[in-house]
C-alpha cells in the first residue's frame, strides 16, 4: 500500500474555521500526528486514529514519525496550527521527503492568524502588508530588526506573529521603537489574543502606546496600521482609495 502524508492547517482553533477539506482529510486518515494543543482542537476527530504527540519544540521529531508512517503505508496527516504554509510545518515535512519519496503528499490550505485576526479587528489588511515573526529561535534578532525598519518604511501594515514570549519581551519593544522612527505615534495598532478561542481578547490601542503594553504574548497577533489607517466605531480600516479614486 502506498502511503499518504497530508499536511493540514486547523485554522485558528474553531470548529469554524476549519475548511471542510481538511475535515474530510482527517476523517479518512489512519494516523494522526501534532503538538497537543493543537490536537485538543480536533480531538472529535482522534477516535480510533493512531495519535503521535509531541512537545511544542519536538517539531524534527513529530515529523519523522508521521513520516515513518507514511513510509509504513499508512495514511497519515500531520496537523498545524492556521495555515500549515506559514510559519508551520509544511517546510519540514517536505524538507525531510527525499525527491523520490514513494508517497502521495498533500499541502492543504486554512485560515491564518493574520487574516483570522484581520477579520475581528476590522478591515486593516486591504492594502499591501508584511508579516514578520519576531521569534529569534530560528532566525537571528539583526535579521528580525532590518526586516521591521524595511516595512516600516515601507509603510506596509504589519503583522506580527510571535510576538512576545516570556523569555523574550525586548523585542516588541524594540519594534514599537522602530516603527515610531517613521510611523505616527497615533497610528492604529490592533492586538488579538486566543482568536475564535474562549479567552479572545480584541483591543485597537495607539502605537504610542504598545511598548508599555502587558498583556501582548505568544497567542497574541499584532497589527500595526499604515500611515492610512484610522479606527471607526472601535474597528480598524485601511483605506485602499476606493472612495477618493486613490491613496497617493
Ligand atoms: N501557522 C500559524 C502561525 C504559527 S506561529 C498561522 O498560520 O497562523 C504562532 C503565532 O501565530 C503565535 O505566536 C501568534 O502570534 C499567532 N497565533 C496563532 N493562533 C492564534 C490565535 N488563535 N489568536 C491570535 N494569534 C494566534
Amino acid at each position: 500500500m502506498k502511503g499518504r502524508m497530508s499536511v493540514v492547517s486547523t485554522g485558528p482553533g474553531d470548529q469554524g474555521n476549519l475548511t471542510p477539506r481538511v475535515r474530510e482529510e482527517l476523517t479518512e486518515s489512519e494516523v494522526i500526528a501534532g503538538y497537543g494543543t493543537y490536537l485538543d482542537q480536533i480531538a472529535a476527530f482522534l477516535e480510533g486514529k493512531e495519535v503521535i504527540s509531541t512537545g511544542m519544540r519536538d517539531e524534527v521529531g513529530r515529523c519523522e514519525a508521521a513520516l515513518k508512517r507514511a513510509r509504513a503505508g499508512k495514511r497519515v496527516c500531520l496537523v498545524s496550527g492556521g495555515d500549515a504554509g506559514v510559519y508551520g510545518l509544511a517546510g519540514l515535512m517536505l524538507e525531510l521527503m527525499t525527491p523520490e519519496e514513494c508517497i502521495d503528499l498533500l499541502v492543504l490550505p486554512g485560515v491564518t492568524s493574520a487574516t483570522a485576526c484581520a477579520a475581528l479587528l476590522g478591515a486593516p489588511l486591504i492594502h499591501d502588508f508584511a508579516v514578520i515573526s519576531l521569534s529569534d529561535l530560528l532566525t537571528g534578532t539583526e535579521l528580525i530588526e532590518k526586516r521591521l525598519l524595511l516595512a516600516a518604511e515601507g509603510d506596509f501594515v504589519t503583522v506580527l506573529y510571535n510576538p512576545r514570549s516570556t523569555k523574550r519581551r525586548r523585542l516588541l519593544e524594540k519594534a514599537a521603537e522602530l516603527f515610531l522612527e517613521v510611523r505616527s505615534p497615533q497610528t492604529p495598532v490592533g492586538l488579538v489574543r486566543n482568536a475564535y478561542r474562549e479567552e479572545q481578547r480584541v483591543e485597537v490601542i495607539l502605537l504610542e502606546e504598545l511598548k508599555a503594553n502587558t498583556w501582548v504574548d505568544m497567542r497574541t497577533t499584532v497589527v500595526i496600521g499604515n500611515s492610512r489607517t484610522f479606527t471607526s466605531g472601535g474597528r480598524m480600516i485601511t483605506p485602499r482609495g476606493y472612495r477618493t479614486g486613490t491613496d497617493r
